[in-house]
């Protein structure tokens, strides 16, 4: 890695999610800050998620590759609760429908479990965790909404398709990014830890 080129904070970021990557990068432009990922470490490969809450996937993951780089490090865990699913499919949200699952295929289990409930609330939440030589510092956030009969829409990834937002009449996957980091959960968590860094650190845009 070659911290060179990139002026302002290095950090890692501890996850291999695309998507979660570009909103992320999206919410932090004009910050003075350069994400890395594990790409970025040729060999490093994701540590096993064996956590059985969203804040122990989140330390596990802040943990590791703060170990592996020495970089401070952003980690976050997030996923998808249904009130009718007693918070199912919650930590297996990306795995709901078997080990290696598709988005469709989560998607489509997640569906065949709501046939026939009334009962459609739902909320996305992240925990989100920041690690250096100082602590571990934890964000959160959530969105609330409901779960569609059907999925709708391109955008986004996981079960955006299926989820709308509280005081939406369409679904995440039908929004743009910026109308999504507008409402989102990992948004909502990202601006604490933006806000931390300022007050801590003196972040400036
Ligand atoms: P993680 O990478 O272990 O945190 O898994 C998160 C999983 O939760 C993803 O694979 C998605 O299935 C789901 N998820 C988390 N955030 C979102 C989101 O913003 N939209 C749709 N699905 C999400």
């Amino acid at each position: 890695m070659s911290s060179s080129m990139n002026a302002g904070w290095q950090v890692m970021l501890g996850s291999s999610n695309p998507h979660k990557r570009a909103e992320l990068e999206a919410l932090l432009a004009g910050w003075p800050v350069h994400l890395w990922t594990p790409k970025d470490f040729p060999g490093l490969e994701p540590p096993d998620e064996t956590g059985t809450t969203f804040l122990e996937n989140a330390l596990l993951k802040a943990r590791y590759y703060h170990s592996r780089t020495g970089l401070p490090t952003l980690s976050e865990d997030s996923g998808l609760e249904v009130e009718a699913l007693e918070g199912e499919p919650g930590v297996r949200s990306a795995r709901f429908a078997g080990q290696g699952a598709s988005d469709a295929d989560n998607v489509a289990r997640l569906l065949s479990l709501m046939k026939g409930k009334s009962n459609r609330r739902a909320r996305f939440r992240t925990v989100m965790v920041y690690k250096d030589a100082g602590g571990e510092y934890v964000f959160e956030g959530a969105l609330q909404g409901q779960i569609a009969a059907q999925p709708a829409g391109t955008e986004g990834f996981g079960y955006d398709p299926v989820f709308v937002p509280e005081g939406w009449n369409s679904t995440l996957a039908q929004a743009s990014q910026e109308a999504k980091n507008a409402v989102s959960h990992r948004a909502c968590a990202l601006r604490r830890w933006i806000v931390f860094m300022q007050e801590r650190e003196g972040w400036k845009k």
